[in-house]
């Protein structure tokens, strides 16, 4: 089939998307192909891709590795649902718990974030019989009815009234001039008052490191108290590390950063390198719990458990933490030095390995900014509540050449402001 132009796509993008659809840059990017962590326009010019579909394509596009397996699994059986035996389903919880804590054991998969969180609420309601769901402000859990009734970036929820018992509690990150230790009581007080005002609670859901709320991070004791807390009153925690999970960190999992272990965690993009699918894993004695009939049709199908295989596999083959923390010691010192630089147009540099945020004094400046970077073949990603912070979370496996490259280039789009 010959390639559409890019009037084309964009014609037909007007007539057929539903216009809830938006694209980033004053002239937006037209992808037709990808090589690890560059993708190419119509024309073939080559970029540089510091934020991989948000995390997804975690070890980089058309990766030989990860596609040899999804074609090999395509020419045998793509899908059967859950009703019949497979032996990549059954491959990948395995992988999966071979990655994760002894403690969580048990998976089940489906197609997104959204989908996962969901099924993560399904099996902490499940198993405490209670039902209200704690969330925190600024976070983002999809956009599903339920999962946009526990999002806390306000601008993402489309309406405001959802049939969920969903409490929002104070976030972990200090905005305003506190601490990290002041923000966390704040946090934990809020959450406390929830408990106390509503005795039906099942779980709480939380992201490690709040991506789409600005790449937010709490103090190090946050995690560790916030789930004596929930277990003081009988309440599940559920940790979403669909931007934070599979090496981006340094860590295999986020929340080893932070030294606790969640009751259920819910993982997704990169476990499938692109390909959809999600994970939702617990302890024995919550899955166990769960034995009501239920599964999902295209969820964890043959295909894309082939896939998330494969990236389980690539990350242990190929030291991926390692090389997230080799490239970060020289990464996290050049954004400061480059920040230090800037004369105060860059606010903060946040985050942990390579999931970083940029934070600039407002987001005309930061569309300048990723405008120019555009024209030096960089493409980063935007987030936080005012749009202002640029999000970087390129595929885990880009090179120190790449990272200086980068450092390079933002350090002169600075000159233009
Ligand atoms: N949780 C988090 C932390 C996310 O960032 C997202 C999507 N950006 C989701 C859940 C929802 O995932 P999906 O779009 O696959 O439904």
């Amino acid at each position: 089939m010959s390639l559409l132009s890019k009037s084309q796509v964009l014609e037909k993008k007007r007539k057929y998307l539903i216009p809830c659809l938006n694209t980033f840059y004053d002239e937006p990017i037209y992808y037709v192909r990808g090589e690890l962590q560059y993708v190419y326009d119509e024309n073939d010019t080559k970029y540089l891709d510091m934020l991989a579909g948000f995390s997804a394509n975690a070890l980089g596009h058309a990766n030989p590795y990860i596609t040899d397996r999804i074609k090999e699994q395509l020419d045998k059986i793509v899908h059967s649902t859950q009703v019949f035996l497979n032996a990549p389903i059954v491959n990948l919880a395995e992988n999966l718990s071979s990655i994760l804590p002894p403690t969580l054991t048990k998976s089940f998969f489906v197609n997104s974030g959204s989908e996962g969180n969901e099924t993560a609420i399904m099996v902490a309601r499940n198993y405490n019989k209670k039902e209200g769901v704690i969330y925190l402000d600024k976070s983002l859990h999809g956009r599903t009815n339920n999962t946009l009734a526990i999002t806390g970036v306000n601008f993402w929820r489309i309406y405001d009234s959802f049939p969920m018992k969903a409490y929002r509690a104070e976030t972990f990150y200090p905005e305003d001039n506190i601490s990290y230790k002041e923000q966390m009581e704040k946090s934990l007080k809020s959450v406390e008052e929830i408990i106390n005002n509503n005795p039906n609670i099942s779980c709480m859901i939380a992201e490690v490191i709040q991506g789409n709320g600005g790449v937010l991070s709490p103090h190090k004791d946050y995690f560790k108290r916030l789930i004596q807390l929930l277990h003081k009153n009988n309440i599940l925690l559920i940790i979403d590390e669909a931007q934070t999970g599979y090496g981006r960190t340094g860590k295999m999992f986020a929340f080893e950063n932070y030294d606790f272990v969640p009751d259920i965690l819910m993982t997704c993009k990169a476990l499938g390198n692109g390909v959809p699918i999600s994970s939702v894993t617990t302890t024995d004695e919550i899955a166990n719990k769960f034995t009501i009939p239920s599964a999902s049709t295209t969820g964890g199908n043959m295909l894309s458990c082939a896939s998330a295989n494969a990236v389980i596999d690539y990350i242990k083959e190929f030291d991926i933490k390692n090389n997230v923390n080799n490239l970060c010691k020289t990464f996290d010192i050049r954004l400061d030095e480059i920040k230090n630089n800037s004369n105060c147009h860059i606010k903060s540099i946040r985050g942990i390995g390579l999931m970083k945020g940029i934070e600039f004094e407002n987001d005309v400046e930061l569309n300048k900014i990723l405008e120019f970077l555009k024209t030096k073949n960089i493409i980063a990603g935007k987030c936080g509540i005012g749009r202002n912070v640029m999000l970087i979370q390129p595929p885990l496996i880009i090179t120190m050449d790449n990272v200086n490259y980068f450092c390079n280039m933002l350090e002169l789009s600075l000159q233009i402001l």
